[in-house]
């Protein structure tokens, strides 16, 4: 999440009259970064990772996994303890960095300085991450542990499923049926975001997944844990009145969603148009990365039809109005839109030949006043539209302390909007008053249970994005078919049995024309006779794309791509398509690795290839699987307060290397409590 500030939150009321001030100076502060810094070249690759926890409190009396509500506490404490550890240690060391996220049960850790393309920080990622989670463990009550896990099945029962016990009827903020108040970060930018959500749409958000219907689930399914006639807020008839659909599971709070975990990665880029390079290069990778880390079966104590987190996210943060979502004739608002605020990129940015426009082929509202100044400013027409489409939307935490700011020094006012548009990539602009250049995060993955899968995408999505940039990859396909991928990635079991497009061709000037490195055997074998130079680390300045040999774009759009499996995606397909695994073990190649450290990346590499063949089954269908195997469950969907326990004890078991989990691990992974990695790494 942003940055925090200490002050007084706008109501709705207030706030929205200061919504065209915001955007106004957020412009000017863009432009501000943009003039000092659309030049910048010659960034270095920084790369790091964020993952959240959920702080799980185990009650084994009462066979009871809750969440502890302990953030504040908890991240007091690491903070002290990180404080502590620095004061004695090498300059060189780099000791994480806790963060608060929405939930009051989830911690975020990141490195605690990014990773630089060196050989051995690649190989120190796994090490950084468990000791990250090591060193939260050790300052957590015997009974917690952090747990990497998407979405807590339990959230929002009836019953008790945090500790402490809160009862719903005080959630002031989101007037939820299920959640209390006290789920929420007590921070004033949570409440309020909750809050300015609900009154910004005029009702709760309102998300229903479809039920997973087993052998013994009612038909039709009304969910008798809904409290249908509490009659406690205004908007408590909104579920009997229609919110809430039959046959499905109904959430009614932004708790749902962005109380789930993730994990994300952030590329530094050598300058601006390699970071719209990379940018469109994983917008198509996005969902298909979302179905291979699938982790989230489970929602309000019911299994689910999905096997992912992200539509629960986008309908939770979904302040669209009834005209806005086009339930209404536009009147009051100005834009008919089709998303929400968090939810799949709808724009490529690269200026580069082989972004073809026909690609951008999502209709896609934008402030055209905002649009024209960028363009007299001297933007190019796709990030000056990618920016006043962020900007159609309202800011929903405005700070009355900060609503004037010095323009040239600060962008608080354009990062309240980007921050607030959640989607799949962002384009990270360079912080003011910071060595950091322009980025590009990768933001679909759900998180994994274990640091090593952890890892292993980190590592492999680290090396398709040098992969996308030193052998000029082009994976563009009409962003409609990405916004597809995305909700068939999102059904049971989509790794294994959906199909997704995807391109065939992704050599933008065909396996000749691209680098010696890409040559047409498909490997890094020198092609001149010269002995041929292994790179010591992974790069970041690659020469621009080269233009097309002869007339670039030969093939109708939709002769370019075609539906293929994830085995496909990720293996490859005949002769032609190399598959992503190819794509980076071709640029593996051209690196200086070998012996203990290539060992180590195939490993992760292993994992990603029996992930997508099947050898090996998602987070998703191990939980399913799980729980529709526990003695207590009675095959209605339902997951009972003692199946989540031993659930939750199996993950945490699984992750310390407790407990065998070779369906979804490979059989000599070893838990996290060894190999935990020392501060140095
Ligand atoms: P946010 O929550 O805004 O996405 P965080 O600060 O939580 O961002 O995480 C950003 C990630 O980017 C961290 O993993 C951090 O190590 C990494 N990072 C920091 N500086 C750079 C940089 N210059 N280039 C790329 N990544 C960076
Ligand atoms: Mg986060
Ligand atoms: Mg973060
Ligand atoms: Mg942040
Ligand atoms: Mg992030
Ligand atoms: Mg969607």
């Amino acid at each position: 999440m942003g940055l925090l500030y200490l002050g007084t939150p706008l109501t709705w009321d207030e706030a929205k009259k200061h919504a065209d001030h915001v955007r106004y100076h957020g412009i000017t502060q863009f432009l501000h970064t943009w003039d000092r810094l659309k030049d910048r070249h010659g960034d270095e690759l920084l790369w790091g990772d964020e993952i959240e926890y959920m702080v799980v409190s185990f009650d084994e009396a009462e066979k009871n996994a809750k969440l502890s509500l302990r953030q504040t506490e908890i991240l007091a404490k690491l903070n002290t303890i990180v404080d502590d550890i620095c004061a004695d240690c090498p300059d060189e060391v780099s000791v994480p960095t806790y963060h608060p996220e929405y939930g009051r049960y989830m911690l975020e850790s990141t490195p605690g300085s990014p990773y630089t393309g060196s050989i051995p920080d690649l190989l120190a990622v796994e090490g950084n991450m468990r000791y990250r989670r090591s060193l939260a463990r050790q300052h957590l009550k015997p009974n917690e542990a952090p747990i990497t896990f998407t979405s807590f099945p339990r959230l929002g029962v009836q019953g008790q499923f945090t500790e402490p016990y809160f009862d719903p009827s005080d959630a002031v903020s989101s007037h939820s049926l299920f959640l209390p108040e006290e789920i929420t970060n007590p921070h004033a930018r949570f409440p309020t975001l909750t809050a300015n959500i609900r009154r910004r749409r005029g009702s709760k958000v309102a998300i229903n997944l479809p039920l997973f219907f087993d052998t013994n689930t009612p038909r039709p399914f009304i969910d008798p844990s809904i409290p249908w006639n509490r009659n406690l807020y205004p908007e408590d008839p909104e579920a009997k009145n229609g919110a809430a659909l039959t046959d499905h599971i109904y959430l009614d709070a932004m708790g749902f969603g962005m109380g789930c975990c993730c994990l994300q990665l952030t590329f530094q880029a050598c300058n601006v148009s390699d970071a719209r390079r990379m940018y469109d290069g994983l917008i198509p990778v996005g969902p298909i990365l979302l179905a291979l880390t699938a982790a989230s079966p489970v929602w309000r104590g019911l299994l689910a039809d999905v096997d992912c987190r992200w539509n629960v996210i986008a309908g939770s943060v979904d302040d669209r109005t009834e005209e806005e979502r086009g339930l209404k004739p536009l009147d009051n608002d100005r834009f008919r839109i089709p998303k929400s605020r968090y939810d799949s990129v709808d724009l490529y940015i690269s200026t580069d030949w082989i972004n073809r426009p026909e690609y951008n082929d999502n209709y896609l509202p934008y402030d055209e006043a905002i649009y024209d100044r960028l363009r007299i400013h001297g933007l190019d027409d796709l990030l000056s539209k990618h920016i006043s489409h962020l900007f159609i939307r309202d800011p929903l935490v405005i700070f009355s302390e900060t609503i004037n700011q010095d323009d040239c020094t600060s962008t608080d006012h354009f990062e309240n909007l980007q921050s607030t548009n959640w989607q799949t990539l962002r384009f990270k602009p360079p912080p003011p008053n910071s060595p950091i250049g322009w980025r590009v995060e990768f933001r679909s993955m759900e998180v994994q249970i274990t640091d090593f899968e952890n890892a292993a995408f980190a590592v492999f999505i680290v090396l398709l994005s040098r992969a996308i940039l030193s052998f000029n990859l082009n994976f563009y396909i009409p962003i409609s078919k990405v916004d597809e991928n995305m909700e068939r990635a999102q059904r049971r079991d989509a790794s294994a049995s959906a199909k997704f497009y995807f391109r065939k061709e992704v050599y933008s000037l065909g396996r000749s024309g691209t680098s010696s490195v890409a040559s047409s055997s498909g490997s890094c074998s020198p092609t001149n006779g010269a002995p041929y130079k292994k790179e010591k680390k992974l790069r970041n300045c690659f020469p621009p794309l080269p233009l097309p040999n002869g007339i670039p774009h030969t093939r109708p759009i939709d002769d370019e791509y075609e539906e293929m499996s994830m085995n496909e995606i990720i293996n490859g397909k005949g002769d032609d398509f190399p598959g992503l695994l190819g794509l980076v073990r071709a640029y593996l190649e051209t690196l200086d690795v070998e012996g203990e450290a290539l060992i180590k990346i195939e490993k992760y590499l292993d994992l990603i290839k029996k992930r997508a063949d099947g050898t090996l089954v998602t987070p998703a269908s191990w939980i399913r699987n799980f729980i529709r195997s526990h003695p207590d469950y009675k095959h209605d969907s339902v997951v009972s307060q003692e199946i989540n326990y031993d659930l939750m004890v199996a993950v945490d078991e699984i992750e310390r290397g407790v407990r065998n989990a070779p369906e979804f691990l490979p059989g000599d992974y070893t838990g996290g409590d060894q190999d935990q990695g020392s501060i140095g790494l």
